[in-house]
């Protein structure tokens, strides 16, 4: 692997950059905002972004959320979460929720997770994988004329088929409603269901139910030290420019979550707090 040098000053413009595409995503129309105009677009829509925050998840009704989808997590239609509408101006009153695809020629009308089996996704029981069926709702398969709609005859982690699990689109009274946590306060665009480290992990596979990870004055932060993790979140930052894994995205989020206890009167006490390090020993 190639390493690149790059001092503070850079390292802090690649941060920038991140964070410009994490918060605006492609409302800019492919070309880069002026600092008024992005000033101007973050007080016009990141309040309203908070509130009316969309939560998507994917799981059995009344069991647990065996996924919880974020930005870079792909549809049935094979784009990603963050391709789809993710918000709504004002959220309307019909249920479900419709997220379509914004892809250009992507009949997609509406998002939906596709289970992994290891790296894979799932296949229908007529043996042909997700990608191979229309991505219209009913789902036909293109290679065969026996399949009736993608139907995985496969068992989630969780015990029960996944024929029986939904991709659910809930508001933020919906999810709070249902003991689900709500996470921080973030402006990032599709952030969808992950609301903590633990978010990242399969349902079953979690310490918690609801992937909120530890609450309360804990940080959940695979560093453990605030000091830690805005050099990590640096250095992720920019080989987010090339990947964008869910992970990074996460620990982003984190270093966000961060600097608001940094900004509380009464900051949570944290140990094993070391000095900042621009070397970002602990990679
Ligand atoms: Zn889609
Ligand atoms: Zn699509
Ligand atoms: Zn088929
Ligand atoms: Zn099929
Ligand atoms: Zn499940």
């Amino acid at each position: 692997m190639e390493r690149i040098s790059l001092d503070q000053s850079a390292l802090q413009a690649v941060d920038e950059y991140c964070e410009y595409r994490r918060i605006v995503g492609e409302d800019d129309g492919g070309t880069l905002f002026t600092p008024q105009q992005y000033e101007e677009y973050k007080r016009r829509v990141v309040p309203r972004r908070i509130q009316n925050r969309l939560y998507v998840s994917y799981g059995v009704a009344g069991g647990l959320d065996c996924k919880l989808i974020g930005p870079e997590t792909p549809c049935f239609c094979t784009h990603r979460y963050k391709q789809h509408q993710s918000e709504y101006e004002e959220l309307p009153t019909q249920r479900p929720l419709v997220l379509p695809c914004h892809v250009h020629g992507c009949p997609c009308s509406q998002y939906q997770y596709v289970p992994q089996m290891g790296s894979r996704p799932v296949r229908c029981r007529c043996k042909h994988l997700p990608e191979e069926h229309e991505a219209t709702m009913g789902h036909l398969c293109s290679r065969c004329s026996s399949c009736r709609g993608f139907y995985s005859p496969s068992t989630c982690g969780c015990g029960q088929p996944y024929s029986a699990h939904r991709t659910l689109v809930e508001s933020r009274q919906e999810r709070q409603a249902r003991g689900a946590p709500l996470g921080w306060d973030v402006p990032y665009a599709a952030m969808g269901g992950l609301t903590g480290y633990s978010s990242l992990m399969d349902g079953y596979l979690r310490l918690d139910s609801s992937g909120a990870g530890h609450t309360g004055n804990t940080c959940d932060c695979p560093c453990w030290s605030k000091a830690r993790c805005s050099t990590r979140t640096t250095i992720l930052n920019h080989q987010m420019l090339n990947s964008g894994s869910e992970e990074e995205i996460y620990l982003m989020y984190q270093s966000r979550a961060h600097d608001k206890d940094r900004e509380s009167p009464n900051p949570p006490k944290s140990e094993n707090i070391s000095s900042p390090s621009a070397e970002g020993t602990h990679l």
